[in-house]
């Protein structure tokens, strides 16, 4: 495999900085001065999905308890998420830069890149370009949202680089600094390298990106085969992260609050998600040929379970495999969390249903779609979903908000 040659200055990352808790301050003016953290439900064992730019310099960070951030700071206001306000202010961030470039890679709720264009592709015009989206996301978007901006010439530097000089920063990294860039950060600050990959690398000697910058080819590709020659082109500034890359899953996954982990909720949530799949893999165009149930549990830990299914599309049929995967699994245990994922996955667009009346439930499911994609998601909906949106209601999940 070849990496397209490093480019200066070649790509714009943009992260939202404290974003969910931001827009939070941004409608609700009132809590721009005191800390607050937002969490999936309201609950001392809340899990903190963003915390404010003023709670971070108090301590308080992503992935902390409620209660651990009331340890700090008793007076924390603690906001439910709320998804659907994220999305709307992530549409109108990806609108603006969309009237900037025609180059926007949209990889996630709160981050974006741009592939700058080659005339654009030095410090004057990177500086210039970052002031715009900054001043114009002020303007346009919410006075109370500011933006973190990386550059330089891949993906990973860019995301990186936009670590630095964190809330409201501007960094730039050229191709003749790397090894003061890399000098500043630790390990961990670089994207993709967690605890045990950490672990590893230290085990073979190397301690900081200094060391895996300057760590041979050979030793890498020796130690850690494909992965550590990616590490090696990478870490260049070649391009190893942007791909047009094929979907291999669909899934979905929820934690259901403490007070409603019980069986007969999981079925409803189970049901919900089942659509949500449904959905998506008839937006995508694809056939599922498998699907796996997964669901931690007390006291059995984690159970799973797994069928194949004839390239199916549609939402019902994914939802009796669902149920059927449940009715596989004891019925005594407690449900801490589900994940929902379809696999095996086949392009449908030269796929006909075999018979008539296969062909008749994905209509079904496709006029539903019509329907919902016209006047607002669940105007029409499945009479087994009535109640799931009370236990369930929609989250961002990683990657591009659908
Ligand atoms: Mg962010």
């Amino acid at each position: 495999m070849s990496f397209a040659p490093p480019q200066n200055y070649r790509i714009l990352f943009l992260d939202m900085d404290s974003y969910f808790a931001s827009v939070e301050q941004q409608v609700q003016a009132n809590l721009r001065g005191v800390p607050i953290v937002v969490t999936p439900y309201v609950s001392p064992t809340g899990c903190i999905i963003s915390p404010s730019k003023n709670a971070k310099k108090l301590g308080i960070k992503t992935g902390m308890l409620v209660k651990e951030a009331q340890a700090i700071y008793p007076k924390v206001i603690v906001q439910e998420a709320r998804p659907e306000l994220y999305i709307f202010f992530h549409h109108q961030i990806v609108k603006l830069l969309n009237n900037l470039t025609p180059f926007v890679r949209v990889m996630s709720v709160d981050e974006m890149s741009l592939v700058l264009s080659p005339s654009e592709r030095n410090i004057a015009c990177c500086q210039k370009i970052a002031c715009t989206i900054k001043n114009q996301m002020r303007q346009r978007v919410g006075d109370f949202l500011t933006c973190s901006i990386g550059i330089g010439p891949n993906q990973f530097i860019a995301k990186t680089a936009s670590e630095i000089n964190k809330p409201n920063g501007f960094y730039t990294c050229g191709l003749d600094n790397l090894k003061t860039f890399y000098q500043q950060l630790k390990l961990r600050d670089l994207p993709g390298i967690n605890f045990n990959i950490e672990k590893k690398l230290n085990f073979l000697g190397i301690k900081t990106p200094t060391d895996l910058y300057q760590a041979d080819q050979l030793y890498l590709l020796k130690n850690l085969k494909h992965m550590g020659k990616i590490w090696y082109f990478r870490l260049r500034g070649y391009e190893t992260d942007i791909f047009t890359s094929r979907r291999q899953t669909v899934g979905h996954s929820f934690v259901l609050p403490p007070e409603l982990r019980e069986i007969k909720c999981l079925k409803k949530v189970l049901a919900k998600l089942a659509f949500k799949i449904g959905y998506r893999l008839r937006k995508e165009k694809l056939q599922a040929g498998a699907i796996s149930l997964i669901i931690k549990t007390l006291p059995f830990g984690t159970l799973k379970t797994y069928c194949r299914l004839p390239l199916v599309c549609d939402s019902q049929r994914i939802t009796w495999a669902a149920c059927h995967l449940l009715n596989k699994l004891p019925s005594n245990f407690k449900p801490i969390a589900l994940y929902l994922t379809a696999y095996n996955l086949n392009r449908s667009a030269h796929q006909l249903p075999l018979f008539d009346c296969q062909k008749k439930i994905e209509n079904i499911s496709k006029l539903m779609d019509k329907i919902n994609d016209k006047y607002g998601s669940q105007t029409i909906t499945s009479g087994n979903l009535l109640e799931s949106d009370a236990i369930a209601p929609n989250r961002i999940s990683f990657g591009e908000p659908k």
